[in-house]
């Protein structure tokens, strides 16, 4: 088990304020990317009260810093972290064009070539988000057209 940073390390921390809570909770029951007005917006709807967006982008700012969800920079939009997984673990995302669905998968061989890579360019890696965008298994089927 590896620590990391400020205190802790486990993978559900204690710091979750109320409104870290409500955005992880939004972010996974929505099971999808979520981008940051729609939180705003899912917010509103489930206390009744606009958030201020300087709050949320607090509270997923954290939950990002925690390996509890991930942005995916190309749609600017934040999903919950899909498996345990240590928060420097690179990780991948398949993205599916047609439903917008976007799973995510770690690799182990692909993390050490990162971390081989980063080695020797001196670097020290943060946060790594691989995006693969194509059709997931449902949309890749032909039966599965209209609905
Ligand atoms: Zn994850
Ligand atoms: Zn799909």
């Amino acid at each position: 088990m590896m620590l990391h940073g400020k205190g802790g390390g486990a993978k559900t921390p204690r710091g979750l304020t109320p409104a870290r809570r409500a955005a992880l909770d939004i972010l996974t029951q929505a099971n999808r990317p979520v981008g940051a007005y729609e939180m705003i917006d899912l917010m509103a709807a489930a206390k009744g009260k606009r958030p201020a967006p300087v709050s949320v982008y607090r509270a997923l700012g954290y939950l990002l810093d925690h390996g509890l969800a991930h942005r995916l920079a190309s749609r600017n939009a934040f999903v919950v972290c899909g498996h345990a997984h240590r928060a420097e673990e690179p990780v991948i995302f398949l993205i599916c064009e047609q439903c917008g669905e976007a799973r995510e998968a770690t690799s182990f061989g692909l993390t050490r070539e990162l971390a081989g890579l980063a080695a020797a360019a001196g670097f020290t890696p943060g946060a790594c988000v691989v995006e693969m965008v194509g059709r997931c298994e449902r949309c890749a089927e032909p039966e599965g057209v209209s609905k």
